[in-house]
């Protein structure tokens, strides 16, 4: 499928599948209400889970949202990029996609093809992942297909994303900023780059899991799961010391690199790195995690990450998408 096909599906109000830099999107236009209902309808996402609606550049989101000061540093320094802004919305942006906030969130991708699609259509899109609500992102065309079976929309196909994790969700609507989602850019990214003092939710509520909670619509404690009960370790040496067996159990780890005690040597092994890079964990999570769920096993078993700031957005993922945590 080529840039124009997709632009001018989305000029009709249907939907179709683009690429991004952090996951693929199911797009649509965020001001068509047939395209709002659609995309709602495929995914199955409850009606009280926003939208991101994406821009080409900071000039362009103008139209749509009440842009600041805050937000033109921000978006000098990484849009295009995988920062997503809450913003006051404009009346064109209607309650479904906001979920009824009147705040929406903005973002410029840096995918090549998307940002194509969005020189050729005069709207924003609006294009949350291409998966059913709760499961787990796709970061290949191949995902999308696993994930949307026989009645998926036209794709284009944009290769393997290269974050692999959705954005980082900042507000400006307040000051401190304050990040709502953890993703690809993290807090001291944006105070070192520009100056601007950023909350982010260490300093908030703690769960019972001890991990932050943030305060955003959509951010439900179930996401990205896998079929088969995902166990999470609190370390590895929590891990290495439980009882697996190779007839039930897989296991996931960051890295390759890691020594395994003798008790871990006959259970089967996933990787997420050569590296142990935040990086190249976030890139390759969801795929493997789609892989490690293929296989079958009773239970995945993979660990937390040190409770390093750089680490918060994949051990934010791995507790949504985990059913048991020990
Ligand atoms: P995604 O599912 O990756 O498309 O991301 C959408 C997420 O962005 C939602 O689940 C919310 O957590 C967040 N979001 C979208 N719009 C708003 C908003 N107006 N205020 C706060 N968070 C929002
Ligand atoms: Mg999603």
């Amino acid at each position: 499928m080529s840039v124009e096909v997709c632009a001018s599906c989305l000029s009709n109000g249907d939907v179709c599948v683009l690429p991004t830099e952090t996951v693929y999107g199911l797009a649509g236009s965020a001001i068509s209400s047939n395209a709002i209902k659609k995309i709602y309808k495929i995914k199955g996402r409850p009606p009280n889970n926003p939208l991101i609606v994406h821009v080409l550049d900071h000039e362009s989101a103008f139209d749509f949202c009440h842009t600041n000061n805050v937000s033109k540093i921000l978006a000098d320094a990484f849009w295009p990029g995988p920062l997503t802004f809450i913003l006051p919305k404009k009346d064109i942006i209607s309650n479904s996609v906001t979920a009824g906030l009147d705040t929406v969130a903005v973002r410029s991708p840096a995918h090549p093809l998307f940002r194509k699609v969005l020189e050729k259509v005069e709207f924003p899109i609006a294009a949350p992942s291409a998966n059913l609500s709760t499961q787990i992102s796709p970061t290949s065309k191949r995902d999308v297909l696993d994930a949307m079976g026989k009645n998926c929309p036209y794709i284009l196909d944009g290769g393997t994303c290269n974050f692999g994790i959705e954005s980082t969700v900042i507000d400006l609507t307040d000051s401190p900023v304050k990040i709502l989602r953890h993703g690809p850019i993290s807090a001291s990214e944006i105070e070192s780059k520009t100056g601007i003092k950023v909350n982010f939710p260490d300093s908030q509520e703690k769960s019972p899991t001890n991990e932050p909670q943030l305060n955003s619509p959509g951010q439900m404690s179930k996401h990205y799961a896998p079929t088969t009960p995902l166990r999470l370790f609190k370390s590895f040496d929590d891990l290495s010391n439980f009882h697996l067996n190779k007839k039930n159990d897989l296991i996931i780890l960051p890295s390759n690199k890691t020594n395994l005690p003798v008790s871990l040597q006959k259970v089967q092994i996933f990787y997420l790195s050569k590296t142990g890079e935040f990086r190249d964990i976030a890139q390759n999570l969801f795929r493997v995690l789609r892989e490690a769920d293929k296989i079958r096993k009773n239970f995945i078993n993979t660990h937390l990450l040190p409770e390093e700031e750089k680490y918060s957005a994949i051990n934010d993922k791995l507790i949504r998408a985990s059913s048991i945590n020990i």
